[in-house]
């Protein structure tokens, strides 16, 4: 028996909504005529995400990461793993991954030669930083592995990177009380949802979590002064591709990155679209500024941004919704006739990378 009624005719918000994104959004987007502008324009941009991220409210503590594990992989990689405090009673686990010796790729600075170093973030749905790593022994995560080609981070170890994949807030070990389940996927996932409640009635965000904590991620790697930070790599796919733009637009260490399955415009892709995880929602973000205006802050770095044609999330008009921010990023390395620096790189097919992104990149 139908315990409810049918209803024919719905009123829904989303037209509304839309139009008040083209009344309201972008009110700070990228316009610069000259590098002067521009460097202007990128230091008045960084501090209003700085705002809205809420990172005024992050306290660093002493920097000090502990190694708790050494195991060895395939091809000779060793994998340790560590704890930092990125501040008081926060902890972020990550891994390290050292290629075999002789593997090693060496960059050279001056009279100092280092070993190449990069950051793997992950996304959602893999389990945090296990199926960047390549955690294939753990069945959930060779299923993750396999769907999305996750596991960027061992093949960036492969390559001869020293590969450092973080957990972000609320995944793996980090997951909030709601997700500490042995449940597949809860362990999967993450808790975004509880660290936004969490966050935003206090004037903070999770993308302002993510981010705080992966500066300090590279601090550490900064502090223990023995991997090469003049071309230090930043790679994501996804919420993974969200975190490398984000983090790459906020802190000019990350020389080179690789932006995978996030670079879409906000009213198609996450307003239209709006059923996205919490942790893309930054209250008032829409206001200032787009993704494209985000991916702008990055010029002239190096930077590879990787879209597929059948992504959904693209949102409705698909492939252009991701060549109209693109568009907004040229401009900006164009103003340094570095336009050699920014490749987009399109792929066939759905939400997936593609790992034959970072021969691009690596060459
Ligand atoms: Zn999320």
């Amino acid at each position: 028996m139908n315990r409810i009624e049918h209803i024919d005719t719905y009123y829904t918000s989303l037209a509304s909504m839309q139009k008040k994104f083209d009344k309201f959004a972008r009110k700070n987007g990228f316009v610069a005529n000259s590098v002067k502008e521009f460097e202007a324009w990128k230091e008045n941009t960084r501090k209003i995400l700085y705002d809205l991220f809420g990172m005024d409210k992050f306290e660093p503590c002493a920097l000090h990461a502990e190694r708790k594990d050494v195991c060895m992989m395939e091809d000779g990689i060793r994998r340790e793993s560590y704890l930092l405090e990125v501040e008081e009673d926060v902890f972020m686990p990550f891994y390290i991954l050292f290629p075999e010796e002789g593997k090693q790729r060496y960059h050279k600075d001056g009279d100092t030669v280092k070993p190449a170093c990069a950051l793997a973030l992950h996304g959602h749905s893999g389990g945090g930083k296990e199926s960047v790593a390549g955690r294939r022994e753990i069945l959930a995560i060779a299923d993750a592995i396999d769907k999305f080609q996750y596991d960027y981070g061992l093949k960036l170890a492969k390559s001869g990177y020293i590969t450092i994949c973080p957990d972000a807030r609320g995944y793996g070990s980090r997951r909030e009380a709601a997700l500490q389940k042995d449940e597949e996927s809860a362990y999967l996932n993450g808790a975004c949802f509880q660290l936004s409640h969490m966050a935003e009635p206090l004037g903070m965000t999770v993308m302002g979590m993510l981010t705080y904590d992966l500066m300090r991620l590279v601090d550490y790697i900064e502090k223990r002064g023995e991997f090469d930070m003049t071309k230090l790599l930043c790679v994501g796919f996804s919420g993974g591709g969200m975190q490398t733009l984000m983090l790459a637009a906020m802190d000019d260490r990350i020389k080179e990155c690789v932006i995978s399955g996030y670079m879409y415009g906000y009213k198609d892709s996450l307003l239209t679209l709006n059923g996205n995880c919490s942790c893309n929602y930054v209250p008032h973000l829409w206001e200032h500024v787009d993704m494209g205006d985000i991916g702008a802050l990055i010029a002239p770095r190096k930077a590879v941004v990787q879209s597929c044609k059948a992504d959904h999330l693209n949102g409705p008009r698909g492939l252009v919704n991701a060549l109209e921010q693109v568009a907004i990023m040229k401009k900006a390395y164009a103003l340094f006739n570095k336009e050699e620096c920014l490749i987009h790189d399109i792929r066939e097919g759905g939400h997936c990378f593609h790992p034959e992104v970072l021969d691009i990149l690596i060459g």
